[in-house]
This record gives C-alpha cells, sequence and structure tokens, in this order.
C-alpha cells in the first residue's frame, strides 16, 4: 500500500478541497483526517460512524479533598498556575495543568490523584468515497501528534483488511507536531500552495520539513492564474529542490459552490474534475 498525505505550510490553501477531489477520483482509498485539532475532511464526506473511540491520552493531577490538609504547598509549587484557591479549598484547573507532577510528588497529605484523562475521540466511518478514519481531540487538549500516529496505524490495518492499496490523508496545517507525526511511512506528500508570497514561504517551510524527514514531494498550485508571476516563482522554486509540479488549479466560483453543497469540487463542476483527473494522474505517477 501507498500512503499520500496533502499538506501546506498554513491553513486555507485549499489542501481540504484538494484532499476531496483525489478522494473522488481515487479508485481503491482508505481515507485519513489527520487535522484531529480542527477536522474539516467530514464536511464534505458526509462520513456515517460505524465506530466510535475513546481516546485517553496525558495525565491530570486531581485533589481529595477529604484528604486535604490545605496546606497550599501545590499553589506555591505548580508553575503553571493551574492550582487555585477558593475558600480553603484547593482545586486543579485542568485546562492550566500540564500534567507535570510536581503537585503530585510534594503534597504532604498524599491527597492528588493523577488519572489518565480522556482527550477525544476517534471513528471509523463509512463515505461515498470509501473508509475513512478520523478523529476529534477536545478543545485545548495536547498529544494531537500520538492522536495522528494512531489513526495511521488505524487507518493501516483497515486497508489491509479490506485490500486498500493507498492511504489518502489529509493532514493538518503548519510543520508542527502532528504533521511531524503524520509524515511517519508517508510515501508522498502533496503541497498545496498559493501564488502569494506567504503561499511561496509556507511551502518552502513544509518543503524543509519533508526533506529533513527524506519524505518525497510534489506540489499543487491552487489559484495559481490569480498571480502568475508568483506562480512562476514558485515553480521555479519546485525547479530548483526537485519537486515536480503535479498540477495547477484554476480559481473558480464552483469550489466555494461545491462546499456549500457539501460535495467535492470534482463532483460538482465537470471541467475541474478533468483538471484533477490530470493531477491525480500525476500524483500516482510520483509513487
Ligand atoms: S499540597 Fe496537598 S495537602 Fe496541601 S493544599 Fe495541596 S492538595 Fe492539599
Ligand atoms: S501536575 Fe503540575 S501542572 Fe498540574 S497542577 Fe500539578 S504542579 Fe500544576
Amino acid at each position: 500500500m501507498h500512503e499520500i498525505l496533502v499538506i501546506s505550510g498554513k491553513g486555507g490553501a485549499g489542501k481540504t478541497s484538494v484532499t476531496g477531489a483525489f478522494a473522488h477520483l481515487s479508485d481503491n482509498a482508505i481515507l485519513c483526517d489527520l487535522d484531529v485539532d480542527a477536522p474539516d475532511f467530514h464536511l464534505l464526506s458526509q462520513p456515517e460512524k460505524y465506530q466510535t473511540h475513546e481516546f485517553w491520552s496525558g495525565y491530570e493531577a486531581h485533589i481529595r479533598q477529604d484528604d486535604c490538609m490545605q496546606c497550599g504547598d501545590c499553589l506555591e509549587r505548580c508553575r503553571f498556575d493551574a492550582i487555585k484557591e477558593e475558600d480553603g479549598l484547593y482545586t486543579v484547573d485542568p485546562i492550566k495543568c500540564e500534567g507535570c507532577k510536581v503537585c503530585v510528588a510534594l503534597c504532604p497529605g498524599d491527597a492528588i490523584d493523577f488519572n489518565l484523562k480522556k482527550c477525544g475521540e476517534w471513528y471509523r466511518s463509512h463515505t461515498r468515497f470509501g473508509q475513512l478514519v478520523h478523529a476529534q481531540l477536545y478543545p485545548g487538549e495536547e498529544n494531537s501528534g500520538r492522536l495522528v500516529a494512531l489513526l495511521k496505524d488505524e487507518a493501516r490495518k483497515t486497508a489491509k483488511e479490506y485490500g486498500y492499496e493507498i492511504m489518502l490523508a489529509d493532514g493538518a496545517p503548519g510543520i508542527g507536531c502532528p504533521v511531524i507525526s503524520s509524515l511517519s511511512g508517508t510515501d508522498l506528500a502533496v503541497f498545496v500552495t498559493e501564488p502569494t508570497p506567504s503561499g511561496l514561504h509556507d511551502l518552502e517551510r513544509v518543503a524543509a520539513l519533508c526533506d529533513h524527514f527524506r519524505v518525497k514531494g510534489c506540489v499543487v498550485i491552487n489559484k495559481y492564474d490569480l498571480n502568475t508571476d508568483m506562480t512562476e516563482k514558485i515553480e521555479s522554486f519546485c525547479e530548483q529542490k526537485g519537486y515536480p509540479v503535479a498540477g495547477r488549479v484554476p480559481h473558480s466560483n464552483a469550489v466555494t459552490a461545491a462546499m456549500v453543497e457539501r460535495k467535492t469540487v470534482t463532483e460538482y463542476d465537470s471541467s475541474m474534475y478533468t483538471d484533477f483527473a490530470g493531477i491525480w494522474n500525476n500524483v500516482l505517477s510520483q509513487l
């Protein structure tokens, strides 16, 4: 099985629209939404969940009031300002608690529990394009990299069980922990960019990340016709660095119109279907 990851150096470059088009065009792909902090692939694919699993990761402190001697040591020692006192009652703010365990270790009354916490959920779903493995991390929770790794493992298991030949993943924006985690095992990264100075800058960042981890990449230039000078600059960067340009996508109102109808742009517009069919073939030829 080949693993294809669609990423961009920031959000809003059209990554999910491109992934949606590829999902529509692919014959035998397991789909994976690896943007676990703010997933949006479900808006296009309208999944029907058939499995829901809890995601437990990281720890948080919890004070047992019956055992607390109200000495205030924990409040003094917590560097994250996660402990508060009100009317002599000490409690932990779960949003601020970083799970460093200092208060647990130093509490003279041994009154602080240190429990695994539920950080989110992950799902297996059916979509009209095939199966989807996806997740939702709860607001403010960390460990997104771990959840991404878990999703990829589960997608691989499903792919093996059902004989999928490709894993097509919509990655997280940026170059942080979830993106780094999603690169593991990836055969080809598709960088989606736009013809703006910041688009080029973000492309350079994400390409450098993939170089570092020795992941092969190719480029899709979205809305290329809005600034052809910048498109040329992006293409010359690609040539210099040896990244094939898999395709240029023209600016089209069909993208937004398709989203409103919760469709991929290739389902909505026949000329976009033709454009993306060529791009998808170019991507597959890089494997
Ligand atoms: S350190 Fe322990 S005993 Fe002291 S206030 Fe905190 S929880 Fe209570
Ligand atoms: S575990 Fe660390 S961050 Fe959390 S309340 Fe205790 S000292 Fe503060």
